[in-house]
């Protein structure tokens, strides 16, 4: 008789799909023996996915005072954490950010903003400016991570300045959305990413675990992922951040709560790119490594927002002696680095949308 966990490998390879209540039973029985289930999470990526893992570096392009009151966040301007403060960086920082990125093997720089969201105006003119310098360099994709977006003008501007992929993450469950966020709602999440996708731009979507959500809320989050369908999936934990009201709340988690939480994401979302990405080393420690195993294929070098990250060499050299191999090449004349040619061309669905 196949295990239950062998029982969900054979579905998914074939096709199907685990369901929440499977999902939740993964993260919350400790029976279910781990290496099992990151044995299975393995092969199901590398079916799936093949053995690569995509590089991804950020650049905080203007840090401090966001309006916003994520309870995860050293850079609302609601919480004494500290964190620098600075306004939007120029075209030429920008630029300097992407040869960094692409000298650490990056394929992407995502230019990261802390405040709520763009307007017409001259900030909005400005990303644009970076982005194109970005996107003209093509040593890597000029990526983004800009906040919420309610104007399809502001949207399709980013893209015709050649911005590839715009990050905004769900965060958290929907039905925990309220514990984290109290400024603006799950639903103008979503409402963002329909605007990323219907301006032809690839969208990146994902979320921290550890914020006080139960398993079967994690398992949500995962559900709700696979009907988004964002073409990449970054999965963060909480680094929890002096100052901030998650950060007074809750300790990391363990690493093999995270590396069970990274498998069954995997198995959940089969097909999908997982970046592993804040909190890792945090959380993760010395066990940082076996997140490839356990079904990570993607992650990202260099420093996150406001916390340092692990030196990219290191990372490099972790994925080779893990037996992956980082997607990165150097450029030929006149080549850009290409992920998928097209974003994918599915609506977004949630409540907006669906109505
Ligand atoms: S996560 Fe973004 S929107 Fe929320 S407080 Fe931080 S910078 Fe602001």
């Amino acid at each position: 008789m196949p295990s239950f966990v062998q029982q969900l490998e054979e579905r998914v390879l074939a096709g199907g799909e685990v369901s929440v209540d499977e999902a939740t039973r993964l993260l919350e029985d400790d029976s279910i023996a781990l290496d099992e289930l990151l044995a299975a999470a393995d092969r199901v990526r590398r079916r799936f996915l093949g053995d690569e893992v995509h590089l991804c570096s950020i650049v905080n392009a203007k840090s401090g005072r966001c309006s916003e009151d994520c309870g995860f966040c050293a850079q609302s301007a609601r919480f004494q954490t500290g964190v620098d403060e600075y306004g939007l960086i120029d075209a030429d920082a920008a630029e300097q950010a992407a040869g960094r990125a692409a000298a650490n093997g990056a394929e992407a720089l995502g230019l990261v903003a802390a405040w709520r969201g763009l307007k017409p105006g001259k900030e909005l003119d400005r990303v644009c400016e970076a982005i194109e310098r970005v996107s003209a360099g093509g040593a890597v994709h000029a990526d983004a991570s800009l906040g919420l977006i309610d104007d399809p003008d502001v949207a399709r501007r980013l893209k015709q300045a050649g911005l590839h992929t715009y990050n905004h993450n769900l965060e958290t469950a929907r039905s925990h959305f309220g514990q984290v966020v109290d400024s603006h709602s799950w639903e103008d999440r979503v409402r963002t990413l329909e605007l990323v996708r219907e301006a032809g731009m690839h969208v990146c979507s994902g979320g921290i675990v550890g914020m006080g959500e139960t398993r079967r809320q994690r398992a949500e989050l995962a559900a709700e992922l696979r009907e988004l369908d964002p073409d990449m999936v970054p999965l963060n934990f909480l680094n929890p951040i002096e100052g901030t009201p998650l950060g007074a709340e809750h300790a990391p988690m363990s690493p093999d709560e995270a590396l069970r939480c990274i498998a069954v994401f995997r198995l959940m979302l089969p097909k999908h790119h997982i970046m592993v990405a804040g909190g890792r080393e945090v959380v993760l420690g010395e066990q940082q490594d076996r997140m490839y195993a356990a079904g990570a294929s993607a992650t990202m070098v260099g420093d996150y927002l406001t916390t340092g990250g692990r030196a990219a060499s290191d990372d490099l050299a972790a994925i080779a002696a893990a037996g992956y191999t980082a997607r990165s090449r150097p450029l030929g004349a006149g080549e850009t680095r290409a992920l998928d040619p097209s974003p994918r061309p599915r609506r977004v669905r949630g409540e907006g949308a669906d109505a």
